[in-house]
């Protein structure tokens, strides 16, 4: 599923934070802006031959620090994740969509 941006996104829960979150968000398909640029191992085409982020075997952004379960590449993340609005309309509904169906949590990096 890619993101949609929607008018009831800016409704903001404040009580929902990324630091208590699987980090749900980071399994949307990612579309990358023309002019933006990730390294190729972080990038696929989809079929519709867009640029997107890489999506890893176990379904979350190949660009996820799975230690800490936040974005590895947070200064030069693509533009649609800095829009994505923590509390927002669709970070509340992928957070359901996940308690309802969760996926295995990715296994992190050995010490
Ligand atoms: S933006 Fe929402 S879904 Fe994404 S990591 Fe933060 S709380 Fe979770
Ligand atoms: S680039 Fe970062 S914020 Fe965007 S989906 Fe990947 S890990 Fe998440």
């Amino acid at each position: 599923m890619s993101i949609v941006f929607r008018d009831d996104d800016q409704l903001v829960d404040p009580a929902v934070s990324c630091d208590r979150c699987a980090a749900v968000c980071c399994r949307l398909t990612v579309v990358l802006m023309p002019d933006e640029v990730q390294p190729a191992h972080l990038v696929d085409v989809d079929h519709r031959g867009l640029d997107v982020m890489r999506r890893s075997a176990d379904g979350w952004c190949a660009a996820l620090d799975r230690e800490h379960m936040r974005c590895g590449i947070y200064e030069t993340r693509p533009s649609i994740c800095r829009k994505f609005a923590m509390g927002g309309a669709y970070c509340r509904d992928e957070r359901k969509t996940h308690a309802r169906n969760p996926a295995p949590l990715p296994v992190k990096p050995a010490a």
